[in-house]
């Protein structure tokens, strides 16, 4: 079995596998064959990080032979050998996964440099201090990566190199100061590591690939994995490559770039770079970086010269290399640059992440530039990721106490408290408060404070920092690069100004102008046009399904039709009944020790639920509205308080004791399972009848005013068996004729069931005799089919989902092995008793894309979701339907 693939010099040996390669590999070998410029290297494919844990952590033989082949193939091209003292070859050893996993795996840069090969490195350049800079970093990172050696005592010896010397740049030492610097190192890898550092090229080289493999079951690369969902089995690649130097002098310089504005999506070449400089130093914001074009560095008022003015002609090429990898992959680029005495090399490109309104524009463009078709557009926007959009920002009219000003690294308003390390960030988060992460950098280490956090604020870094990088993927205002700011991580304060913000003090962020203000700032809603609208057309033109809302105030209803939403796809009529006008009346229904006694009660509701309902189908006119009739248990609306008991009583009109009694009475051992739905129906057909009454007089006063008359969806929840429909149907045919007789008019509409009981779901045939549609309440069908009670499985379930046992909350992504089948067992016994039975999904599932994609596939007529979720439903139909 082969596992090494060479690239460059114009070829490669494979091409686009991800899978195989990596995704750092399989773009180099890409460019490589697309005749970029990329120095030659080799990748060692992903099955053998699969092999080497297999294995006991151990390379085979057969490895050894063709890594041997593949520095063969770097020297033939170079013209340079490795470990050779006269023309040394050096190479970086460089992690790749399938999906990119930013800082997440190390890098080792400058291998092959040894107390030899420094002084042919040195003489081959003609450039003392450049060789002797090499050899400081590699050593310096060797032992971090490799050796594992504590990284600041590293740091410290330069920073009182250059202390000693009156220096605040890495760039002033002089090749002496950097010989007695290295001199420093060894000595503190031997102190610390108890042998000397390897001298060995080959040693060297094996050490750095059992590092690249070894960090894939790094700490930060666990979490960064299940963040998003990766699985642990895919493994990363490693690529061995000829090094090329950006740090030979003042025509040489690395960057990063990106092929449009990844914030906000602009048509423009977006990037940083430093002259004079190595790999990670523009990331890791040592320096300042410089800006890449300029008019950028002219909008940001900033001095030193960009690329574009400080070296034409490379930028020139790069430029051309831009437009060349976008019209190739079809998709904005984020690229990793060196330039090494004038001349280009690219080091890296992918797909690059960009914030959902980046995400929206770049596709809307694209497309319209012809670049890919509507559809693809349609599929190039994360619909979960839309969710940032269809939030607040902060209202221009509101004041601002600005106290700082950043970089705006990531868009979006944040509020929260100030905290200034990951585990508070974390713990304060888990106790529901909002915070706002305050660094001076961030690290990969503090990826789960991130996560948490509302915004991140840093101290240092540029717009392609590790802050910005990873607040943009997550969707988290960030505003990076705030330089007034002096941050003490130790004593939990920020200084600025002569202010001082402690933990726990309210900040608020503007990730899209870098403002950093004191105080809670007020926020507006989100614009929903332009882009998002285009983006939405073609959505709605490519999707299958319709989309519905869950709603059950005007409010919601409006918010809904703003979003797009067809339809009402569960109004839950209980909400109504907790409102404080007619709780009263209610509780003295529940109270009514017979049916004549809740009829006086339930006429005094009848006029507040046939207002409720004209209120709904007037904003839904024309539209479907699924009502659901009464579900929850009764005792729900009694007081459950000591203090409240006497109050309720009075108003009521019952003694305290009886209304105690009567709460006894209705008090259930397990109430998800006890008397609600239509068992409340079947017992209190009253109650049923009233609603019905109330939906259809609604209809009818609604169709009356406005012409547009509603459709009304009448369902009965918690059925178990076909019986429990007939009863309940029966009832609301009966109140709908009555309506009808009286009014002297008629509205179209349906009785149907949810199904959300596993019975439910096997008779579906049965129960489709009776019921004109089916919604799939997969919030209690979760419950029931897992037999876990949504509302106690927070002890247990995270347990489950680390282990494996689920792969997801199955509350937030539907479970589609398990309920899955029940709810596609359903669908098909369902449609062959009734072939135009309407299927749709009311659970929260229903704005969630996987489950979408699911809904799609077994051919529902309708998702419904929360109004907010309605747009990323309709993306993720459409996405399904494509
Ligand atoms: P990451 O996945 O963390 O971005 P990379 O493997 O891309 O790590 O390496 C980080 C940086 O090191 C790159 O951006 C690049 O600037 C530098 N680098 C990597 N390989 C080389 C090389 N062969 N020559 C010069 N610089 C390199
Ligand atoms: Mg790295
Ligand atoms: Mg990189």
């Amino acid at each position: 079995e082969q596992y090494v693939y060479r690239f460059g010099g114009g070829t490669a040996d494979a091409g686009r596998d991800k899978n195989l390669l990596g995704g750092k590999g399989a773009n180099l070998a890409e460019m490589a064959s697309i005749g970029l410029p990329v120095p030659p290297g080799f990748t060692i494919s992903t099955a053998m990080c699969t092999r080497y844990y297999e294995e006991g952590e151990a390379f085979p033989d057969s490895l050894r032979t063709e890594v041997a082949e593949g520095i063969a193939h770097i020297e033939g091209i170079t013209g340079k050998a490795f470990g050779d003292a006269g023309n040394p070859l050096l190479v970086s050893v460089r992690s790749g996964a399938r999906v990119s996993m930013p800082g997440m795996m190390d890098t080792v840069l400058n291998l092959g440099l040894n107390d030899e090969t420094v002084e042919g490195l040195a003489t081959a350049a003609g450039d003392d201090r450049f060789a002797w800079d090499s050899y400081r970093r590699f050593i310096q990172m060797y032992a971090d990566v490799v050796l594992e050696l504590d990284h600041d005592a590293f740091e410290e010896a330069l920073e009182i190199a250059k202390e000693d010397r009156g220096f605040t740049l890495d760039t002033e030492l002089s090749a002496d100061d950097l010989r007695g610097l290295v001199a420093e190192y060894k000595a503190l890898v031997e102190k610390e590591w108890g042998k000397p550092f390897p001298q060995d090229v080959h040693d060297q080289l094996w050490g750095a690939v059992g590092a690249v493999f070894g960090s894939w079951q790094s700490e930060r690369a666990k979490v960064y994995r299940r963040l998003n969902d990766i699985p642990a089995s895919w493994g990363t690649a490693v690529n061995v490559q000829a090094m090329v130097f950006g740090n030979m002098g003042d025509t040489s310089a690395t960057g990063v770039a990106f092929t449009r504005d990844p914030a906000k999506g602009d048509r423009a070449y977006y990037g940083e770079f430093l002259i004079n400089a190595q790999g990670e130093d523009v990331v890791a914001g040592i320096r300042t970086p410089q800006y890449l074009t300029r008019a950028a560095r002219e909008e940001a008022g900033a001095k030193p010269l960009s690329m574009e003015e400080a070296m034409p002609e490379v930028y020139g090429q790069l430029a051309k290399v831009f437009d060349t990898l976008e019209n190739h992959y079809r998709d904005m680029q984020d690229i990793e640059f060196t330039v090494e005495q004038a001349k280009l090399w690219m080091l890296q490109t992918r797909s690059g992440k960009r914030t959902a309104k980046a995400a929206l524009k770049i596709a809307v463009e694209m497309a319209e530039e012809g670049l890919i078709t509507r559809d693809e557009a349609v599929c190039r926007v994360d619909a979960a990721a839309l969710d940032q959009l269809l939030h607040p920002t902060l209202d221009p009219k509101a004041t601002r106490d600005v106290i700082a000003k950043g970089l705006p690294a990531s868009p979006g308003a944040a509020s929260g408290k100030a905290v200034f390390d990951a585990d508070t960030a974390e713990k304060r988060a888990a106790a529901g408060e909002a915070v706002i992460l305050v660094r001076t950098e961030t690290s990969p280490e503090d990826i789960h404070g991130m996560h948490a956090a509302k915004g991140i604020l840093t101290a240092r870094g540029g717009m392609t920092s590790h802050a910005a990088v990873v607040a943009r993927g997550m969707g988290r205002p960030c505003v990076s690069g705030a330089g007034g700011l002096s941050i003490s991580a130790r004593d939990k304060v920020m200084r600025v100004g002569g202010r001082e913000v402690r933990e726990g003090d309210l900040l608020t962020l503007d990730g899209a102008t870098g403002e950093v203000m004191a105080g809670e700032v007020a926020t507006v809603q989100p614009e929903l046009s332009g882009d998002f609208g285009t983006l939405m057309e073609w959505a709605d033109a490519a999707r299958r399904m319709k989309v519905r809302a869950n709603a059950e105030t005007p409010a919601d209803c409006r918010t809904a039709r703003e979003f797009g939403a067809e339809g009402v796809g569960l109004c839950r009529t209980e909400h109504m009944f907790f409102d404080a006008a007619r709780i009263t009346a209610v509780r003295q229904m529940i109270l009514a020790s017979d049916e004549a006694g809740r009829r006086v009660a339930l006429d005094r509701l009848l006029p507040e639920q046939r207002a409720d309902f004209a209120a709904i189908f007037e904003v839904m006119a024309g539209l479907p509205v699924t009502v659901r009739l009464l579900d929850p248990p009764l005792h729900e609306f009694l007081p459950h308080e000591e203090a409240e008991f006497a109050e309720v009583a009075t108003a009521a009109g019952v003694e305290v004791e009886v209304l105690k009694r009567r709460a006894a009475e209705l008090h259930e051992f397990n109430p998800m399972l006890g008397h609600r739905g239509c068992r409340l129906g079947v017992t209190y057909p009253e109650i049923y009848e009233m609603q019905a009454r109330a939906i259809f007089e609604a209809a009818i006063d609604v169709a009356e005013k406005s012409g547009a008359a509603p459709i009304p969806e009448v369902m009965i929840p918690l059925v178990a068996t076909r019986r429990e429909v007939d009863l309940m149907k029966a009832v609301v045919d009966r109140a709908a004729k009555a309506v009808f007789a009286e009014r002297g008019r008629e509205v179209e509409y349906l009785v149907g069931t949810m199904i959300e009981l596993p019975r439910a779901a096997l008779k579906a045939g049965e129960i489709a005799e009776s019921a004109q549609f089916f919604s799939f309440g997969t919030n209690d069908l979760t419950q029931t089919t897992l037999g876990v009670s949504r509302d106690d499985a927070a002890r247990f379930l995270g347990a489950y989902v680390e282990q494996g046992v689920y792969s997801k909350d199955p509350f937030v992504s539907l479970d589609i092995e398990g309920v899955g089948e029940l709810v596609e067992i359903a669908a098909e016994r369902g449609r062959a008793t009734r072939p135009d039975i309407k299927l749709g999904i009311c659970g929260e599932h229903g704005g969630d894309p996987a489950s979408i994609a699911f809904c799609e596939r077994i051919g529902l007529d309708y998702v419904s979701a929360s109004p907010y979720r309605v747009p990323i439903a309709r993306l993720a139909a459409a996405q399904a339907a494509l």
